[in-house]
């Protein structure tokens, strides 16, 4: 169960500029969203028709026509997945949603959390419809499929409490992981954050337990900032990696 060669594209949405990465199977067409809070309507113009702003980064085909030059096929949005339940990352799932009738999937430890959705967006001076419900539980410690898409899911509690990275398994790596706001490029998630179950050394034991194992040159793609690699992180970040100590500078990261 692994894919050749995903397509990734990754909009930085909201005004928290949070990471919504688009993942699609080249040979299939087949497209899930991770992380879809916000610019639903951004998000669907360039995913149906390639139309609008598009994404700030991405390893893959910018027109249809040099999509249809590569031979893949129509993008079909077959999941929406979620690495947590913070409003910049699920405010505006039930616009998309709306648009594309597929399973919204989280992991069941942040249903509290996603209940406040809403209002956690206007306490930030944001809108956001009423909260979706996941409609399934990510389950950890498996791989679980979306359509042609293989992601095994790691529980990561820490920054919320239902926390999850999400690992692309891809044929010959390297396998793209996304880490919601567990992991940032030198940095960690917020463990100080109300009604989330933030706790540093939650945070630290999942990272170390979770994610240090994986495979050194899998690309990280956070929830905010910039990519970065297993390797890299494992060897320098200042708050969870090899040279931190034991608790890490601060025991809190930057990004919410
Ligand atoms: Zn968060
Ligand atoms: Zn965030």
């Amino acid at each position: 169960m692994a894919i050749t060669n995903p397509w990734v594209e990754c909009f930085f949405v909201g005004a928290l500029q949070m990471r919504c990465s688009v993942v699609t199977d080249r040979e299939t067409g087949d497209t899930v969203i991770i992380d879809g809070g916000s610019e639903p309507q951004r998000l669907i113009n360039w995913i149906d028709r390639f139309e609008g702003r598009g994404p700030d980064w991405s390893n893959g085909p910018s027109t249809s026509e040099e999509a249809k030059l590569e031979g893949i096929p129509n993008r079909s949005v077959v999941a929406l997945v979620n690495t947590h339940a913070h409003f910049d990352h699920s405010g505006h799932i039930p616009d998309l949603l709306l648009h594309y009738p597929v399973k919204w999937y989280l992991h069941e430890d942040d249903t509290y959390l996603q209940t406040l959705a809403q209002s956690s967006a206007r306490r930030w001076g944001f809108n956001a419809p009423t909260p979706a419900v996941a409609d399934e539980p990510l389950v950890p410690l498996t791989t679980m499929e979306f359509g042609t898409l293989p992601f095994s899911i790691l529980h990561t509690p820490g920054h919320t409490l239902g926390g999850c990275c999400l690992n692309l398994l891809v044929e010959g790596g390297p396998n793209h992981l996304f880490v919601g706001d567990t992991l940032f490029a030198g940095s960690v998630g917020r463990t100080d954050l109300p009604d989330t179950g933030g706790d540093f050394d939650v945070l630290a034991s999942s990272i170390h337990t979770q994610l240090w194992p994986l495979e050194a040159d899998t690309i990280v793609y956070p929830g905010h900032g910039p990519l970065t690699t297993i390797g890299h992180e494992r060897a320098t970040n200042p708050f969870v990696g090899e040279g931190a100590g034991p608790g890490g500078m601060y025991g809190r990261g930057k990004y919410a």
